[in-house]
């Protein structure tokens, strides 16, 4: 946050731009009946032969009641990956800004960086999988717009400590990205609570994990009504489409059913973590809040593979720093969970 200024963190190229106005940015309906003769869409009711809300404000106005933000401080995408790409483009000028990021961690924050031509400092988390707060302000320089924390981390599995976090978004002076992806799964807080303390914070979640809804790309950006608003300058009109918007809708008003299944995941892992205890060639376990569980073995390309003759795949994490030998299994149903355990106990 210190000598944090938005404006000057906006590319230029955006800062200039004028953005596409969509026929229902032009004439937004108040409701009464009119006839809709402005998209060229085709007539003919089928559901969803008239473009999408591309500000998708019934699904907004819910997340923010439920969260307790504005809906002006939420942007939503199709995916994360969609999200976290938007930021890039936003504030990263290609070939001369750069990018922290603290390996091991979320693959797409490497990739993005490379397909924005935004140069990536990897700053190595500590051997307990915290960030390591004195090296990252080492690397920061005038160029560095973004630094990403992704808590609870993939594929680690454990959440930051509150304090590290805290006094990275205090002194960054660039864009705090706390990817979100699996804080249903915490004992933590989320960060968003935060969000008027630190205008220089973003928070990602996506419906991808807790939600079930991975095959329905639906992301979601909280963030100052400054930063959203450069953001929606950017976006592709139309980004979520309507059956998107639909099914998000019900689910996130299925909350009961939600946390239920969060109940269930979390019993299962739990039961997981003491199998796993109980194998000879398991040397450790890491500490999850999440969805998953790292495990550190005897031999991961040796394990990995007798479980994919079993059917059973999980992630060989192993080529990732810090996370020699691991696999990562995500916690399934009961049943996949008797089966997984019935078939690691078989292994030798
Ligand atoms: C799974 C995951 C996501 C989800 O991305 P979507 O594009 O929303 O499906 C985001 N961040 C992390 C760290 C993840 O593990």
């Amino acid at each position: 946050m210190k000598g944090f200024d938005l404006n000057t963190l906006v590319r230029e190229s955006v800062q200039k731009l004028q953005p596409y106005s969509s026929a229902r940015d032009e004439y937004v309906s108040d409701g009464s009946e009119m006839l809709f003769l402005d998209a060229n869409e085709n007539p003919f009711d089928n559901g969803v032969n008239r473009y999408p809300d591309p500000y998708q404000r019934s699904l907004k106005l819910l997340l923010a009641e439920q969260k307790g933000v504005s809906e002006s401080q939420i942007l939503l995408g199709n995916g994360s990956d969609e999200v976290l790409d938007l930021i890039y483009r936003a504030f990263c000028e290609p070939n001369q800004d750069n990018i922290i990021t603290l390996p091991p961690t979320y693959g797409m924050y490497k990739v993005l960086s490379g397909i924005n031509a935004v140069e990536n400092r990897e700053v190595l988390l500590t051997d307990d999988f915290e960030p390591n707060v004195k090296e990252i302000l080492g690397v920061v320089d005038a160029k560095s717009k973004l630094l990403f924390i992704c808590s609870p981390n993939n594929p680690t599995g454990n959440s930051f400590k509150k304090e590290r976090i805290e006094q990275l978004l205090a002194s960054f002076s660039g864009l705090v990205v706390i990817d979100e992806a699996y804080i249903d799964f915490s004992k933590d807080e989320s960060w968003l609570s935060q969000l008027n303390n630190y205008p220089n914070l973003i928070v990602t979640q996506t419906l991808s994990k807790a939600y079930g809804l991975a095959g329905i790309r639906l992301g979601i950006c909280y963030a100052s009504e400054e930063i959203i608003k450069v953001l929606n300058k950017i976006k592709p009109p139309y980004n979520v489409n309507q059956l998107t918007q639909q099914r998000a809708l019900e689910r996130v008003l299925n909350q009961d059913l939600v946390n239920k299944e969060i109940q269930q995941i979390l019993q299962e892992r739990d039961q997981l973590i003491t199998a796993l205890n109980n194998l000879g060639f398991v040397k450790k376990i890491y500490p999850t809040d999440a969805n998953f569980v790292l495990a550190k073995v005897d031999n991961a390309n040796k394990r990995y593979q007798q479980l994919l003759e079993k059917q059973v795949v999980v992630r060989n994490r192993s080529t990732q720093p810090l996370c020699e030998n691991t696999l990562r299994f995500t916690v399934g149903t009961p049943d996949e969970n008797k089966k997984l355990i019935a078939t690691l106990k078989e292994l030798n």
